[in-house]
């Protein structure tokens, strides 16, 4: 049998892969090797595949037996492209071990540079270069580093090293350090090293290469790296791929430099080269926020008032080939691209390309400019915009006439506004957003163990930092609003407050964060609603399109479905009667109902309710236009309505006509020990019908009151929680009875439908009779997921986590649906249902009808619509065209 190939080489002219192969050599290996291809100044290297860390973790943590030879035979290559020897002393090769995963996970993986380093080499680096200064940095920070992410030592003790040196020589910051002093300090990390680790530093470059790989793929399953897969979706079978590369130097000095850079401004999406660079800077300085990073562009220095040169200014010609590669890069990628250089003496290199992150705003930007362009075309611009960040736009801003109480300014790292209570730290901004409170973290400066408490956040603000910091990238990634390097700030956790502009804020106190100002204000912002215009609508327009679902809003009340209407809505998937129940004026009428022990006390409660219910429905038919209404009848268990505390029992009997003691015994019959699957839904009509009859007629009195105006009103009458065909002749046959009385007195004929919600497996089972008399179907998700999975959604919570992460289940079965299992059911019932009733309408209207991967398994099952509350609505327009999309291929 052929061998393997588990390891591929790249740069200096030829390459074994290209970006088509992400999924084997990782997003970063795949692009360091195609843009090798495009002759781009690439340094020579070679990738680990992601199988090796597939292989890893399924042999108790081995290798494949053919790696070692196979990376022995990479590395003889790599020596060759490099001209050097790793390891050899006169001539070393110094290499770096970098991760890189399928989906780029930014921060989650630690890179290592300068690994090869040893006593002997250092020299060898000294003597080449002419640098002793540069090569012993290079050599206390390789150390570091190593100490750091692969032996995974303690680093406080470095810096205490550091700082005793320097304060032996008097200085006060790193760059007076001499090659002596560097030595001195090597020898010392060296020493802490072997007194905590119990063993001198690994010398031999092969012993640190095998230990930095070892630990590329061990970060896989680090906390950090597990909980971003579970926040993104990354399936944990996928691996790491490790990136083995020839170090180039962007510390050798004055004409050396390391930069980022996107070809757009991934923040709006303007199109206009946008990044940051150190001169005389090595690896993580830039987006570490230890020195401020300068503007690439001298448009960008001068419009953020930087005295600083830009690299346009500095190194003239880099730039301009910099420039010539982004273009290519962009051409060819067709997509913004996010780069990641390094500038060696006057040489430029490329050290990454992936498709930039981008807010949602500018990715509609992008997308549309794009199109514009004629790089894309209108179906891939659709595809290009991420459907669930969408929800970024669909929020509330600050008003414009606001008076903003601006606490302090920072950079407008990532957009949208956000008001929350302040804390400083991520644990406990993850404990109060479990309690529903609104929190707004505020840091020194983030970093991936962090990541909990950011995403607990409404929004983020850091002290230091520049737009490409931990925190400004992570935040746009998320949604979070956030404002970075606010300068001014000074936190001192020990009192729990922080001051800026010599005002004080306390741990606990309302703050507002305008992302996309760069503000923080004192207090609760006043806020508008979101709109969809410009390159959103645009996009919108393109996506509409392209889909075949239909999108429906779930709305109780008609400023819901005037929201859901602005916003692109069809119809309304879901009116749920039982909200408007709760209104002070009308709740003592449905105690009254509920309570009675007659039925003609309980229709004489049900007539004082049908005025009300009456004038619901008639409001709610308006706000559509003539766009359907799905209404469902009253579905909770009545207890709901109840008073419970003997307190709240004694205040309602009064109004009631009746006795605490005797509200308070029905109470107690009527209580249930599992109400969720106890007397609710169309049970509640079969035991009493004149409650449903009660809706019935107030929906065709409203709709002849509407139609008499001029509008054409389209009801669909939903029955909720129905196992059998039995219980819809029964209640369908009232219904039409009362349409038929309705209809005759006010002397006019309306269309209108009956149908059910499919939320219990039997339903789903027996869609093939139910559709005899059922005019369409709704398929609850909700309740048919707790009921299939035998999952309560209010109980899950201590488990379902561990589930997940354990990949049990995939993901949480109540925000994206079980295919598998529940799914089955959804497509048997449809398949049934449409076996016998041809055309059946088929519609969806639990939550999942708003989230995009659900929409896309309703789009392969055939769904008309789907329904989703009032702000994910074009999120639902937009995931529905890219299912439909993906299924044309
Ligand atoms: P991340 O995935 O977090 O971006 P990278 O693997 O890209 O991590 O490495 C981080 C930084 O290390 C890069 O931005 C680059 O500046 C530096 N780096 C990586 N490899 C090399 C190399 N071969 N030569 C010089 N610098 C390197
Ligand atoms: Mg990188
Ligand atoms: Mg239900």
């Amino acid at each position: 049998m052929a061998q393997k190939q588990w390891v591929y080489g790249f740069g200096g002219g030829e390459s074994a892969g290209d970006a088509s192969m992400k999924a084997l050599l990782g997003g970063k290996g795949a692009n360091l090797a195609e843009m090798s291809k495009l002759g781009l100044p690439v340094p020579p290297g070679f990738t680990i595949t992601t199988e090796v860390c597939t292989e890893f973790y399924e042999n108790k943590r081995t290798y494949p037996a053919e790696l070692a030879a196979q990376v022995d035979a990479a590395m003889a290559v790599l020596e060759k492209k490099a001209g050097k020897g790793f390891g050899d002393a006169s001539n070393p090769l110094l290499v770096s071990v970098r991760s890189g995963s399928r989906a780029s996970m930014p921060g989650m993986m630690d890179t290592v540079l300068n690994l090869g380093l040893n006593d002997e080499t250092v020299e060898g680096l000294a003597k080449l270069s002419g640098d002793a200064r540069f090569a012993y940095d290079s050599y206390r920070r390789f150390i570091q580093m190593y100490s750091d992410v692969v032996l995974e030592l303690e680093h406080g003790e470095f810096e205490e090293i550091l700082g005793s040196q320097k304060d032996l020589q008097g200085y006060s910051s790193d760059t007076e350090m001499t090659a002596e002093d560097w030595k001195a300090v090597v020898k010392e990390y060296k020493r802490a090293v072997e007194r905590q680790l119990g063993k001198p530093f690994p010398s031999d470059p092969k012993d640190q290469l095998w230990g930095a790989v070892g630990a590329v793929f061990a970060s896989w399953m680090n906390d950090r790296a597990i909980f971003y897969r579970k926040h993104n979706n990354i399936p944990e079978s996928w691996g790491t791929a490790v990136n083995v590369q020839a170090m180039v130097f962007g510390n050798m000095g004055e004409t050396s430099a390391t930069g980022v850079a996107f070809t757009r401004d991934p923040s709006t999406g303007a199109k206009k080269f946008y990044g940051e660079f150190l001169i005389n800077a090595q690896g993580e300085d830039v987006v570490a926020g230890i020195r401020t990073p300068r503007a690439l562009t001298k448009a960008a220095r001068l419009e953020m008032k930087e005295t600083g040169e830009s690299l346009e200014e500095a190194m003239p010609a880099v730039f301009a080939e910099l420039v010539a590669v982004y273009q290519k890069l962009e051409a060819h990628y067709r997509d913004m691209q996010d780069l990641e250089f390094t500038v060696e003496r006057d040489k430029l290199y490329m050290l990454q390309t992936r498709n930039g992150k981008r807010t949602a705003k500018a990715a509609l930007k992008i997308a549309v400019d794009m199109v514009g362009e004629g790089l894309i075309t209108t179906d891939e611009a659709v595809l290009r915009v991420d459907a669930a960040a969408l929800d970024q736009l669909l929020h509330p801003t600050i008003a414009d006439g606001y008076t903003r109480d601006i606490i302090c300014r920072g950079l407008p790292a990532s957009p949208g506004a956000a008001v929350g209570i302040v804390v400083f730290d991520p644990d406990e901004a993850e404990r109060l957003a479990a309690d529903r409170q609104k929190v707004i973290l505020v840091r020194e400066e983030t970093s991936p163990e962090d990541i909990h408490g950011m995403h607990a956040s409404q929004a983020i603000v850091t002290a230091r930092g520049g737009m490409t910091s931990h925190a400004a990238v992570v935040a746009r990634g998320m949604g979070r609003p956030c404002v970075s390097g606010a300068g001014d700030i000074r936190i001192n956790m020990k009192a729990g407050e922080f001051t800026a502009g010599g005002r004080v804020v306390k741990r606990g106190e309302t703050i507002t964060v305008d992302g996309s100002a760069g503000h923080v204000l004192f207090g609760a912002a006043q806020m508008v609603e979101p709109e969809l215009t410009g390159d959103f609508a645009t996009v919108m327009t393109w996506a509409d399109a392209a889909r075949r679902l239909k999108v429906r809003t779930n709305a109780d009340t008609p400023h819901d479905a005037d929201v859901a209407v602005k916003f692109g809505a069809e119809g309304i998937g879901l009116c749920r009667t039982e909200h408007m129940f709760f209104d002070a004026q009308r709740i003592a009428s449905v105690r009254k109902m509920i309570v009675a022990e007659t039925q003609g006390a309980r229709i004489k409660a049900l007539d004082e309710l049908f005025p009300h219910q009456r004038a619901d429905f008639v409001a709610i038919f308006k706000a559509m236009g003539g766009r359907p209404v799905t209404i469902r009848f009253l579905d909770p268990p009545l207890h709901e309505f109840l008073p419970h505390s003997e307190e709240d029992i004694a205040e309602v009997a009064p109004s009631l006509g009746v006795t605490a003691d005797w509200l308070s015994s029905r109470v107690k019959a009527l209580a249930e020990s599992n109400p969720m699957l106890g007397f609710r839904g169309c049970r509640l009509a079969i035991v009493f019908p004149e409650i449903y009859d009660m809706q019935a007629r107030a929906v065709f009195e409203a709709a002849c009151d509407v139609a008499e105006q001029g509008a054409a009103p389209i009801p669909e009458i939903m029955i909720p929680f129905a196992i059998t065909k039995k219980e819809l002749e029964i209640l369908k046959g009232r219904i039409d009875a009362i349409a038929g009385e309705v209809f005759g007195k006010r002397g006019r004929k309306l269309d209108y439908l009956v149908g059910t919600m499919i939320e219990l497996p039997r339903a789903a089972l027996r869609a093939g009779e139910i559709a005899e008399l059922a005019e369409f179907f709704s398929f609850g998700t909700n309740d048919l997921t707790q009921a299939t999975l035998g999952v309560s959604r209010d109980d899950a919570g201590r488990f379902l986590g561990t589930y997940v992460e354990r990949q049990v289940l995939t993901s949480d079965p109540f925000v994206s649906i079980d295919a598998d299992g529940v799914g089955e059911l959804v497509r048997l019932a449809c398949e049934r249902g449409r076996a016998t009733r041809q055309g059946l309408k088929l519609g969806i209207c639990g939550e999942h009808g708003g989230d995009p991967a659900s929409i896309a398994f309703f789009e392969r099952a055939g769904l008309d619509y789907v329904s989703c509350s009032p702000y994910r609505v074009p999120i639902a327009r937009l995931a529905a065209a890219q299912a439909a999309l993906a299924r044309k291929g």
